[in-house]
């Protein structure tokens, strides 16, 4: 008798402890499954007014397509970067296999008026930026510029050879009044997301063969990450999407406009962020400065865009320091909605 009310006891104490441990892991989900910021504390950022008129002459007009995907448009010629459209949701990226949605880039490429596009030029060939680029070219016609792997990107998706330009560092290339020069970056320094990590692996540093879909997402590896700095006419424009800085790159640039990634700056250590700061604004000292790679981009574009989740990132955090230095160094910030659009200059 006494042995079987011990082991009733231990039974139930069992499945308090398993009930509690269950509680807090579903509610620590809960957290990191939450937007990381909310939107409506950023409001007075937000352009009132979305420019859908026809572009004025000397004018340049910039969309946002979410992640790192920004659209130049001076009414002649458009130039893209990476174009992902696509964005599969986070259940589908875990655990299976991923492919561009043509459905999906077709109607992007409508709304967002796409159709004299020219030029992509893919950040780095990580599955966010690039798994679309290849089918965005085909369907517009426009050359895609990027690395090696995300020429093999292009390879496997079936683009013909003249459709596609390997990246020549520090050389611009001329399309219609923009000039744009691809700078050599760094990608945000790795981090772990339930033990596994976005490091590129030493061994395997880039996408060596053709890709085909549909892949793992995990089978999109860096191969290098890239910056732009874009001119047309007087004005300049800096393309940053990933949150790391190469020292003594832009010390001798200086541009109108910064599109400036944030995804993850606050998680990094302090001395980074005033770093990265000081060697990207700092020195690029823009009037105007638009964050870009801060939308969960596990949600569609097609309805409006919200911040990273809590999982891998923290957007008010990294607003706040952002602002904070910004305001004081008197820079204009300005957040865009998914097709959302400004003139710069
Ligand atoms: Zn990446």
């Amino acid at each position: 008798m006494k042995e079987k009310m011990q082991w009733l006891c231990f039974r139930k104490q069992v499945w308090f402890q398993l009930s509690v441990m269950t509680m807090f892991s579903l509610f620590g989900m809960d957290c990191a499954f939450r937007s990381s910021g909310d939107l409506r504390l950023y409001e007075s950022y937000f352009p009132h007014e979305n420019q859908t008129a026809a572009i004025k002459q000397g004018k340049v007009r910039v969309t946002f397509l979410g992640t790192t995907s920004i659209l130049l448009d001076d009414g002649e010629t458009q130039i893209l970067t990476d174009g992902f459209f696509t964005r599969p949701s986070l259940w589908k990226t875990a655990f299976s296999k991923i492919e561009s949605d043509q459905n999906i880039i077709q109607s992007v490429l409508e709304k967002a008026k796409i159709n004299r596009l020219k030029g992509i030029f893919v950040c780095h060939s990580h599955y966010d930026h690039v798994m679309d680029a290849p089918l965005v070219a085909k369907f517009t016609n426009a050359k895609l510029f990027g690395s090696s792997s995300t020429i093999n990107v292009g390879i496997g998706a079936g683009l013909k050879e003249e459709n596609m330009e390997l990246f020549s560092l520090g050389k611009p290339v001329k399309l219609g009044k923009f000039s744009i020069t691809v700078l050599e970056s760094k990608h945000t320094p790795p981090f772990r997301i339930f033990g596994k990590t976005n490091a590129t692996d030493s061994n395997f540093p880039a996408i060596a063969s053709p890709l085909t879909q549909p892949v793992k997402a995990t089978d999109y590896i860096e191969g290098g990450a890239f910056d732009f700095l874009i001119q047309h006419g007087k004005h300049k424009i800096l393309i940053k999407s990933s949150t790391n800085y190469v020292e003594g790159a832009f010390d001798k640039i200086n541009v109108d406009v910064l599109l400036l990634g944030i995804a993850q700056l606050s998680l990094q250590p302090l001395s980074f962020q005033e770093n990265y700061y000081s060697e990207t604004v700092k020195k690029l000292k823009p009037r105007l400065l638009i964050p870009i790679h801060w939308d969960n981009f596990f949600l569609p574009l097609a309805k409006p865009l919200e911040p990273n989740l809590k999982l891998g990132d923290d957007f008010d955090s990294n607003m706040n320091l952002l602002l904070q230095r910004t305001s004081k160094d008197q820079i204009q910030v300005q957040l865009l909605q998914g097709f959302e659009s400004i003139d710069l200059f």
